[in-house]
């Protein structure tokens, strides 16, 4: 069987393939992530170069038959290439990070209009240079856990469910990565293993994960940057939960030259 789809999409990434062609992996509305050939891409007339850089949000027709694994893109359109994130070097490593974290998590032809909402507004989001880039994949990270059904909660206890508050004077709460969740003083007296975050990162990381919607995300969510032990927890936590995650390359590449 085949057919033909008019979809919105994200391109994941772009590889050579032939003197002229490029086969392009997209995050599609309708179909969840499809490899595809781009005919004519590389000729030097081309036009539709700058749809396929990775980042970039496009609408494609696809023409899809089931009985083949990589698909025929019959048009290509640029909707938008989010250009203010090629200003930064952090900006350029968070944008990469989001594309190859979908690209390394989902299934082929899976669809999911909530992760693709997600990864399209979270680059849109990233355009918005007062916004700090390292609050925008931590929250990425914390909604893509939540979409998946693997949210962590940061106030209350994972045992005994006793709500949690941080601001009685201690500097650290117990954390179980496992569970996704703090344990109370009573009841960490447990074999699991247990992690010492630090009040100020559990009650950032709270406040991240209860914004509804990476539009309304800003900078005064967050008034004590650590940025570290978030990113080191958050990257524990997918490796643990989320199959397939692992540290985007982008953002280990950031981190060599900084
Ligand atoms: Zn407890």
């Amino acid at each position: 069987m085949s057919l033909i789809i008019k979809t919105e999409a994200i391109v994941l990434r772009a590889i050579k393939y032939s003197e002229t062609s490029k086969i392009v992996t997209f995050y599609t509305k309708e179909l969840g992530k499809i490899g595809a050939i781009v005919k004519g891409a590389r000729k030097r007339e081309s036009k539709v170069g700058s749809a396929l850089e990775p980042m970039s949000y496009v609408q494609v027709v696809l023409y899809v038959k089931e009985s083949r694994e990589v698909q025929l893109v019959s048009q290509i359109e640029l909707i938008q290439s989010f250009h203010h994130i090629a200003s930064d070097l952090e900006r350029i490593s968070v944008g990469l990070s989001l594309v190859e974290i979908v690209n390394a998590i989902v299934h082929e032809q899976e669809q999911n209009v909530p992760l693709f909402l997600l990864l399209k507004d979270s680059l849109s989001e990233l355009e918005n240079l007062s916004l700090s880039p390292s609050f925008l994949l931590w929250y990425f990270e914390l909604k893509l856990s939540e979409l998946l059904g693997f949210a962590p909660v940061f106030d209350s206890c994972g045992k005994c469910k006793k709500a949690l508050t941080t601001d009685a004077g201690t500097s650290w709460q117990l954390y179980s990565i496992s569970r996704g969740s703090p344990v109370c003083n009573t009841c960490s007296v447990t074999q699991e293993t247990l992690t010492h975050l630090s009040t100020n990162a559990v009650q950032a990381l709270g406040k991240l994960i209860s914004i509804p919607d990476v539009k309304k995300l800003n900078n005064n969510y967050l008034e004590v940057q650590k940025n570290e032990e978030i990113e080191t927890f958050l990257t524990k936590y997918l490796q643990l939960h989320v199959p397939g995650f692992r540290i985007p390359r982008s953002r280990e590449m950031l981190k060599a030259v900084s």
